[in-house]
């Protein structure tokens, strides 16, 4: 009768540690899903540089490339001279 109740007794201990090892990976789990998200969040994409048409040949080119003139943005050197003397 005692050889019954050790073995409950040890199903029982093994099914605590079993549950409580459950509940912690559980919760680093959702730790770890948290880090993940927020991390997703603030990570926010470059914003796109502006797109500028040449005043010359009507060429789009990225504003940070344009030459900026007196009238307005140029692919070039040479355009801006033909546009703006
Ligand atoms: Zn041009």
């Amino acid at each position: 009768m005692i050889k019954y109740l050790l073995v409950i007794a040890v199903v029982l201990v093994a099914f605590y540690i079993w549950r409580h090892n459950r509940r912690v990976e559980a919760q680093q789990e959702a730790e770890r899903e948290h880090a993940e998200r927020q991390r997703r969040t603030r990570r926010t994409p470059a914003a796109p540089d502006a797109m500028v048409t040449c005043r010359h040949c009507g060429l789009h080119l990225p504003a940070s490339e344009a030459i900026k003139g007196s009238l307005g943005y140029y692919c070039g050197q040479e355009h801006r001279r033909f546009a703006e003397g």
